[in-house]
């Protein structure tokens, strides 16, 4: 058994990863890089030989740098099975469809044509299967179990049993978002693990990163600066639309807007119970009650300063359209290259880059470990450079096997070796 890393090793973005068996082969999650500058950059290193052995895929969740490339699939010749929660499907779509009509506007090339996207098709994995094993369909001899994964609704960690051997693949996690919920994968001995390291070198806890939210926000709002929070449709933006909104409910001039587009998505993600937080959910749906719900193009006629809430698309639609009033961007995720171009041509325009996890940290990567055990520990979505800088913190309980993008990684894991992807067709 072995695992190719076709993206998301050593790099932020596009994770992409290739599990081989005796004589089968699934894949796990298909994304895009962002911040990629060419077409080979922004999609997986998927070709048609490496596409051809494909037996089945999984989705870990139906954020873009997950699902995005799936088109892409298609377009080489994959015609199985993707499996996901129902959430999750229902969402990836939208996902790609939403990626793919971005791309276009702005004049990139994308590796597939619109109608791949039709020719994908999906499988449910049912919630109620979750934390059991269930038998792969397509590959002989291998059970899977999913659970859920804290980091959007429809969002799960795999493990993959076969021979005895067992892979796990956390996809994004956190144990820390308000309003979703997380469940412990069970006590297994784990061969090999495939970590969400996005902040593995962040010992920052969630409490800090609200803290400089909050006093960020303040003062904006001190300074009469209008601020704007551009986030993905589903998942961290809800919990800081309920962050702010408890923070800032007893400011009476304080104005709370939400684009239609965003609300949308959160009465979805409202209406999924059972991957919430029932407390939080509650305490929500008090907060959302205070939000003027408007499309972005109507944010023109709302008096400043106002606090609002969009996708990254719609701020920039926005920007180009508001009348130079001051205005701070605030993004949680990464550096986005088009807001920044955009603060540096308008003066009225501030950037802003705060943390809010929806990743773990140091400490929750060792809480994961705790729990898994695993042989070695190949830590995914972020750079090498931090995986190092939090290496001697939990080495001396997993191996620590740094990977990069094009990498090989073979189970049993006491004889690893790593081979360039050219090698592993
Ligand atoms: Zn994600
Ligand atoms: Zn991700």
């Amino acid at each position: 058994m072995k695992v190719t890393f076709l993206g998301g090793a050593g790099e932020y973005g596009r994770s992409c990863f290739l599990l081989q068996f005796e004589k089968q082969t699934i894949l796990i999650d298909a994304g895009v890089m962002k911040s990629g500058m060419t077409t080979d950059e922004t999609y997986p290193m998927l070709t048609e030989a490496i596409v051809k052995k494909i037996d089945a895929v999984f989705i870990t969740h139906a954020h873009e740098d997950h699902v995005a490339a799936l088109p892409m699939l298609a377009k080489l010749g994959y015609k199985g099975n993707i499996y996901a929660t129902t959430e999750t499907i229902n969402q990836a779509i939208q996902t790609i469809e939403k990626w793919t009509d971005f791309q276009k506007q702005t004049q990139q090339v994308v590796p597939y044509e619109r109608h791949h996207i039709n020719d994908l098709r999906f499988v449910t994995i049912t919630k109620d299967s979750r934390k059991t094993w269930n038998p792969s369909r397509e590959i002989d001899n291998l059970d899977y179990m999913f659970g859920m994964s804290g980091h959007t609704v429809g969002s799960v960690w795999y493990v993959f049993r076969f021979q005895s051997k067992h892979v796990f693949f956390s996809g994004d996690y956190s144990y820390e978002s308000d309003l979703l919920m997380i469940e412990e994968p069970p006590n297994l001995s784990i061969d090999l693990a495939i970590l969400d390291g996005a902040y593995a070198d962040s010992t920052h806890s969630q409490a800090d990163n609200l803290h400089t939210i909050r006093t960020t926000v303040q003062k904006a709002m001190q300074q009469k600066t209008t601020v704007i929070f551009q986030g993905p449709l589903s998942g961290k933006t809800q919990d800081l639309m309920k962050f702010i909104g408890e923070a800032f409910k007893k400011e009476v001039a304080v104005r709370l807007v939400v684009d239609q587009e965003l609300m949308n998505h959160t009465n979805v993600l409202m209406g999924n119970t059972e991957w919430l937080r029932p407390e939080s959910a509650e305490n929500m749906k008090r907060v959302l009650s205070d939000f003027r719900v408007t499309n972005v193009d109507q944010w023109i006629e709302i008096p400043d300063p106002f606090i609002g809430f969009c996708s990254e698309e719609q701020i920039i639609t926005w920007l180009n359209q508001q009348h130079h009033t001051p205005v701070t961007v605030i993004t949680t995720g990464p550096k986005q290259k088009e807001i920044i171009a955009l603060s540096q041509k308008l003066d009225s325009v501030s950037y802003q880059q705060v943390r809010y996890k929806v990743h773990p940290s140091l400490y929750e990567s060792k809480q994961m470990i705790k729990k898994l055990h695993p042989q070695i520990t190949v830590f995914t979505h972020g750079l090498n450079k931090q995986i190092k800088a939090m290496r001697k913190a939990i080495d001396n309980v997993t191996k620590i096997k740094l990977m990069n993008t094009g990498d090989t990684i073979t189970v049993p894991s006491f004889e690893h070796n790593i081979r360039k992807n050219n090698q592993c067709n």
